[in-house]
């Protein structure tokens, strides 16, 4: 089956000192954490160097936050995915609602970050997810499918793509859709997958993330189809991070 992945995404938020305190509390504890799934943090790009570092060699794999469509070029401030790869990332998010929203991300963007992402051998993990306007009209489904097949990179397979529901009014707001609605999306995104990946899609990560925690990955992670969570806020303590570890079975 698909190995659980428990990817926390740091967001903007870290300085040198706690980032090493923070991975250091997570190479202490990843070996007796216990759970069967394979361990992922994103921090700002400033830290990946001096956390790659720290990681290096151990089970705790590093991915980045964005990447820019293009290898290299004139793009002042952007960051290229062959130099994420370079600084030892394995994955890299492309398209979380915090950058469609602060820099009005279109589908077809986020579709070549991906594609740039898996050029430079990076896994990326795809965000899709719907607001809350659209989850009361009753289109969430349709919705976040659309979203994902117009964001979906060619030639993906199920080792080299991630994707991650993420409703977007569940992110930092501590509130998370009932599990019946979790597993009603997973189904309906790995459909969506299946019409374009055919049976690559069963092999394909499909993440949830949104106000995950420690006390309610548990719940979360046994929805049929959820295999693994995105974690932001709880990804900056340790303890909760490895607790959230700990629920994947
Ligand atoms: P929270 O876990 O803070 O709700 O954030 C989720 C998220 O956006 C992860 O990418």
């Amino acid at each position: 089956g698909r190995r659980p992945l428990i990817a926390g995404n740091w967001k903007m938020n870290g300085l040198k000192r706690e980032a090493l305190a923070l991975a250091d509390a997570l190479l202490a504890g990843a070996g007796g954490a216990g759970g069967r799934g394979e361990l992922l943090v994103c921090p700002p790009a400033t830290l990946l160097a001096l956390v790659g570092e720290r990681l290096k060699g151990s089970a705790i794999h590093l991915g980045a936050q964005d990447c820019h469509p293009k290898p290299s070029g004139a793009h002042t401030g952007d960051i290229a995915a062959p130099m994420l790869a370079d600084l030892g990332c394995r994955f890299v998010i492309v398209g979380h609602s915090e950058r469609r929203a602060d820099h009005g991300e279109s589908d077809a963007l986020v579709k070549a970050k991906a594609e740039a992402a898996r050029a430079a051998r990076l896994i990326p993990i795809l965000c899709v997810g719907e607001t809350l306007a659209v989850r009361d009209r009753g289109d969430a489904l349709a919705v976040v499918a659309a979203q994902l097949a117009a964001s979906l990179p060619a030639g993906a397979d199920g080792e080299t793509l991630v994707v991650a529901y993420e409703p977007v009014w569940a992110i930092g707001t501590g509130r998370t859709p009932t599990t019946a609605d979790i597993g009603a999306m997973h189904q309906a995104l790995r459909a969506e997958l299946k019409r374009h990946m055919g049976t690559e899609a069963e092999r394909t990560r499909i993440l949830y993330g949104g106000s995950v925690k420690g006390s309610n990955a548990a719940e979360i992670l046994a929805v049929p189809g959820v295999d693994g969570a995105l974690v932001g806020g709880a990804s900056l303590k340790a303890d909760e991070f490895l607790a959230i570890a700990q629920a994947s079975r």
